[in-house]
């Protein structure tokens, strides 16, 4: 089966690498492809510019064989759709292999609303991460394709190429990239917070306003 885990990794930390292996463990899948998105203009910007955010990924899973990064988002002219990166990898595996994306409940909460999202259980398996602070509504549409797809086992999922979604409960990190910018921005250390070789890159090349400062 072929997983993926998409987000803005603006910086990559150790919540989203902890969270990776976990569901690589979980899932039984023999790795995790990390998808940073491309951001769009209307958005509000990243601290770190695409090829930035894809070196820091790069070095954050140096060493680790579990986990690869598909950087195919970042280099496609225009908005990244996920119903898009689904297509073009399902065209690549072929009609049959498993293929699932992993989102937190609060990502879920409003599939609803993401572009040709109708089109997503047919293309993949949709993993449900749980996230503190963030439910379904009971009578929306993210519930209801839950309780009508819902996997017991993440076994069921390699059975099948898609239309499931399996909701997992895994220990989070309290660690959020927006934390670790601000802390960065005011001077602090945000070690360990994230991989020592990232932190070094940020620090080097000046990223989300690091300054000299040693660690
Ligand atoms: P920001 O603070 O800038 O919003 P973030 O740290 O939440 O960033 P994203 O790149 O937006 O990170 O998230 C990518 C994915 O990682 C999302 O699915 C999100 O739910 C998940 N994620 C973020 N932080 C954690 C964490 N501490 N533990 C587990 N998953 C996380």
């Amino acid at each position: 089966m072929h997983l993926i885990f998409g987000g803005t990794f603006d910086p990559v930390h150790h919540g989203h690498l902890r969270l990776a292996i976990e569901l690589k463990e979980r899932l039984g899948v023999a790795r995790v492809a990390l998808v940073p998105c491309h951001i769009p203009p209307h958005r509000e910007q990243p601290g770190a510019d695409s090829a930035r955010r894809l070196e820091l990924l790069k070095l954050a899973i140096t060493g680790e064989p579990g986990l690869v990064v598909d950087d195919r988002e970042l280099f496609r002219a225009g908005a990244s759709f996920t119903a898009d990166t689904l297509r073009q990898l399902r065209r690549e595996l072929g009609e049959h292999e498993p293929l699932a994306m992993a989102v937190g409940t609060d990502a879920f909460a409003t599939f609803d609303h993401w572009r040709d999202w109708q089109c997503i259980p047919e293309l993949a398996h949709i993993i449900v991460v749980n996230r503190p602070g963030s439910a379904l509504a009971p009578e929306g549409e993210p519930a209801k394709l839950l309780s009508s797809r819902r996997a017991d086992t993440a076994d069921q999922l390699h059975c099948q190429p898609a239309g499931l979604v399996f909701g997992v409960e895994v220990p989070l990190l309290s660690i959020s990239a927006t934390g670790i910018r601000s802390c960065i921005e005011q001077g602090q250390s945000p070690r360990y917070l994230l991989p020592d070789s990232v932190w070094d890159a940020i620090r080097s090349n000046g990223l989300y306003g690091a300054g000299s400062r040693k660690r």
